[in-house]
């Protein structure tokens, strides 16, 4: 489908993911109908998507009025409002595989033959859930990083049954809104970012579980080497750069002695079932009391606000 044709959203879900959706949307003209289950919801989304809006006000990235931005979103909690028109379908609802079979039987039901169906799962498998579909093919993952409306990547996933099209089709739209659309060849657990991400944790919590270093120690050894460079420079270029020899001499004797676990980690299950679950329950491997949750959210946001800042006018 031509990216010029695409002119309205179906939004499913209105929460921490799906509220940031609407909003990227609705910035770069769209008109978007947000769908959740009860006024209550949709309450929260606008709340939230009214709060990021003044954000990218104050930091002068907003190109129209606020009220402009904000007439573009209709809040519904009938499917047929939500997807009758809609030319592209982003969804966004709890992480269980028979609820998302169930909202997207249910939306096939209302949107027409060329809509573009794509869900933002963090990792359940795209197969598995358009093969309820009656149109599986233009059904494809699309990925977004939380907070979404700050940070760019969307992972671009098909299923076995999604067409290059629906694939091509989605990586334009998501450029088109300002976002860095990766797609994927084939759908694997966690696609790409998860299953990176979970190897280093799987590392980190092995090193603090051997007394190697601290939890404050792994993270500042990261935040000042690999994280300051991989966002310049990715990991497979880094090891270009730094010579293939090099890193076959270091993974011939390190690769062995690395955390290989198949299970679940043993220090995660001890820390969960002493009820330290982080920044939630005020303990995880840091305190998180009073305002330092807050304190360390903002400021991460702030730098995300600016770096997208500089993305914009490049
Ligand atoms: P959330 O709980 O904040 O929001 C889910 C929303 O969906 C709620 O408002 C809920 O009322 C609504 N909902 C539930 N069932 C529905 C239905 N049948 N129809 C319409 N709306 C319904 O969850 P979230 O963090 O926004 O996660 C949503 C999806 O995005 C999940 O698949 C999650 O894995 C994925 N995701 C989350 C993150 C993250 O860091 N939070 C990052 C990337 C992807």
């Amino acid at each position: 489908m031509e990216l010029a044709k695409i002119k309205t959203i179906g939004n499913i879900g209105a929460g921490t993911m799906g509220h940031a959706t609407a909003l990227q949307f609705a910035m770069r003209g769209y008109q978007v109908n947000l769908l959740d289950t009860s006024k209550e919801a949709l309450e929260r989304g606008i709340d939230g998507i009214k709060n990021d809006i003044k954000t990218f006000q104050d930091a002068g990235m907003l190109t129209d009025t606020a009220e402009t931005v904000l007439a573009r979103i209709h809040t519904t909690t009938d499917y047929k409002t939500t997807l009758a028109g809609a030319d592209f379908v982003i969804e966004s609802v709890v992480e269980d595989m028979a609820v998302k079979q169930l909202v997207w039987q249910e939306a096939e039901k209302y949107v027409s033959d060329h809509t573009i169906l794509a869900t933002n799962t963090s990792g359940l498998s795209p197969t598995e859930i358009q093969s309820v579909l009656n149109k599986p093919e233009r059904f494809v993952v699309a990925h977004f990083w939380n907070p979404a409306q700050l940070m760019p990547l969307v992972e671009v996933v098909p299923g076995k049954a999604t067409s290059e099209a629906t694939v091509s089709d989605t990586v334009a739209l998501m450029n088109h809104i300002g976002k860095h659309a990766v797609p994927l060849k084939k759908e694997s657990l966690g696609f790409v970012g998860n299953r990176i991400q979970l190897a280093v944790l799987r590392e980190a919590f092995h090193i603090v579980d051997e007394g190697i270093a601290t939890p404050e120690a792994v993270d500042d050894i990261i935040k000042y080497s690999l994280g300051r460079r991989w966002s310049l420079v990715g990991p497979i270029a880094s090891a270009d750069l730094g010579g293939l020899d090099v890193f076959k001499n270091i993974s011939s004797y390190l690769y062995a002695d690395l955390a290989a676990d198949k299970g679940t980690d043993p220090l995660l299950d001890k820390m969960v079932s002493e009820g330290k679950l982080g920044l939630k329950t005020g303990q995880g491997f840091f305190p998180w009391t009073g305002e330092a949750g807050e304190t360390i959210v903002n400021d991460r946001d702030t730098q995300l606000l600016k770096l997208l800042k500089e993305d914009s006018e490049q």
